[in-house]
């Protein structure tokens, strides 16, 4: 506690520890236990404890730390986390504003959105949303470093931990980080440009027992990058006042024809392009899910 701003520990203990005791004492959660220094570092700081001036925040203890950015809202300061990602240290800052009017689109833009594993998204008019070619290089360089984390002195249980396979751990924790930004520029770039432009989204139900059987990084990375899509474009959308329509798990939105409304009995995932036998509308499959998606969201 002597090393860092006394600030530090205050809101842990006032908010979190107190937290933590009343879930045990009301028998929601164990008895709590004690942060490891390494793990999920951060810290809070009310509104007190620091101050914003131009594009620097002034931290105690730490001094004037220059900003990577201006804040874009203006509104009462109510407090800000510091954390740490990788190696680097970043500070998020909560201010209140006033709910902004919603920018009304109107019921005629609507579009249904299929997420899929190959692309990120593909939409109903028959847009495709890449995902980044970046990934499948970071995925590559992340096996290589974690072989090369295995060889390390100090990857053996007991064994004493060695410079170089802290500095291998140190380049994976960089590289996941990056990752992770890679995908949140993704998700953030698709959420804002269907909230901006379509007052009707169709969207899918997360499929949850597709989920538990697939164990595949690929398929668990795009997993997590769907539910977090479909959470920005929750809230996105109650700026922008578009209507957000979840078809349930049940919807026939990949079996079913989007020309004439007919249901497939069977669609094996290896048929990339939907034909229908009823019609003989011939589309991409993710075109056809995204158009059935449309659909059902403007009849909903
Ligand atoms: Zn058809």
């Amino acid at each position: 506690m002597l090393e860092v701003t006394k600030c530090a520990p205050q809101l842990a203990i006032k908010n979190d520890l107190n937290s933590a005791f009343r879930n045990f004492f009301s028998k929601k959660a164990g008895f709590p236990k004690f942060h490891k220094k390494g793990i999920n570092d951060s810290f809070a700081l009310s509104n007190d404890q620091f101050k914003i001036k131009d594009a620097h925040v002034r931290i105690p203890k730490l001094g004037d730390v220059r900003l990577a950015e201006h804040i874009r809202f203006s509104g009462k300061i109510i407090g800000a986390a510091i954390s740490r990602k990788a190696d680097k240290w970043f500070i998020a800052i909560q201010i209140e504003i006033t709910k902004p009017e919603p920018t009304h689109i109107g019921d005629s833009q609507a579009i249904g959105v299929d997420f899929g594993v190959k692309s990120l998204a593909v939409l109903s008019d028959g847009t495709i949303f890449q995902s980044s070619k970046a990934s499948r290089k970071y995925e590559t360089k992340l096996r290589r470093l974690n072989q090369e984390l295995s060889r390390r002195k100090g990857a053996k249980k007991g064994e004493k931990q060695s410079a170089n396979f802290r500095k291998t751990k140190r380049r994976i924790a960089r590289l996941y980080a990056r990752m992770a930004d890679l995908r949140a520029d993704e998700t953030h770039k698709l959420s804002t440009m269907l909230t901006q432009n379509y007052g009707v989204i169709g969207i899918e139900d997360l499929n949850i027992s597709g989920m538990l059987k697939n164990h595949k990084l690929a398929r668990s990375i795009s997993d997590a990058a769907l539910s977090e899509c479909r959470r920005q474009i929750e809230y996105k959308s109650e700026v922008s006042g578009s209507r957000v329509v979840v078809a349930d798990m049940w919807f026939p939105s990949s079996k079913g024809c989007s020309s004439c409304g007919s249901v497939k009995e069977t669609l094996s995932l290896s048929e990339r392009t939907y034909h229908c036998d009823a019609c003989g509308f011939t589309c991409d499959r993710d075109e056809n899910a995204a158009k059935n998606l449309e659909r059902y969201a403007t009849s909903a």
